[in-house]
């Protein structure tokens, strides 16, 4: 059956080569650690190595949780709005610089709150509970900031529904606006934007390719390798 194997991975990789190349800053990415990984991605530079089907059927699987914890929240007689009503997914975008973000829905829990939703391992999961979204996944805690502020879901704190991929468990956590990490994060954006439009190279945000940022980024070796004339080039 490894023909079989082979064909659905080619399918996978075939799907993904034909979406379009993101060509704005999402506010998901807007906590993460490094502004120049974001001119990378923005000037459409090819990552170190593509994704595999292994690694893009695990973002296909972690999709489908969302929606699985959208039918819990509902069955559970809870108003959850995920859609506008012309059916487009409600989000924001700033007119005067390529910075956007789409929420995963408004939900009607003793008020009215931003809903994110985020599956994760097993120890990703219990490091969640143990130390709290803002130490444990820093950049959720950014991303739910930026959109309660744009949204204007600041009264009420944020719920992150997280779902455990080993066993299916689920964790209701509430994020209260911050509007120190919400300004700080969207004016830090805003200006690796303008410095990315104005031709200029960012500046690493790390100071050894070793960091674990470093290790984990896509761009690892066009960044540290390349002399920066050419740390762009395709
Ligand atoms: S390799 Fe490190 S410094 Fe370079 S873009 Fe990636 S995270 Fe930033």
């Amino acid at each position: 059956m490894e023909k079989l194997l082979d064909k659905i991975n080619k399918g996978i990789i075939a799907r993904r080569e034909k979406e379009p190349a993101r060509d704005y800053l999402g506010a998901s990415s807007a906590g993460k650690a490094c502004v120049r990984q974001w001119q990378f991605s923005l000037l459409n530079v090819p990552k170190d190595k593509p994704f595999t089907a292994e690694k893009l059927r695990i973002f296909d699987v972690g999709n489908m949780y969302e929606e699985l914890a959208i039918k819990w929240i509902r069955e559970a007689g809870i108003r959850l709005d995920t859609h506008d009503k012309d059916g487009k997914q409600f989000g924001f975008e700033y007119k005067d610089a390529n910075f956007k973000g789409h929420i995963d829905g408004i939900i009607y829990y003793i008020g009215k709150r931003l809903w994110e939703c985020k599956s994760m391992n097993q120890s990703s999961f219990k490091e969640l509970i143990r130390k709290g979204i803002k130490e444990s996944h820093f950049s959720y805690f950014i991303q739910a900031q930026i959109y309660m502020k744009n949204m204007g879901l600041t009264e009420y704190p944020a719920i992150l529904t997280a779902v455990n991929k080993n066993n299916g468990d689920i964790v209701n956590i509430e994020i209260a606006f911050d509007s120190f990490y919400a300004d700080k994060y969207i004016n830090r954006a805003l200006h690796a934007l303008k410095d990315i439009e104005h031709g200029n190279i960012l500046e690493r945000e790390s100071p050894s390719e070793t960091m674990e940022k470093c290790r984990m980024c896509a761009w690892n070796k066009k960044c540290w390798d390349r002399k920066n004339e050419r740390i762009f080039e395709k």
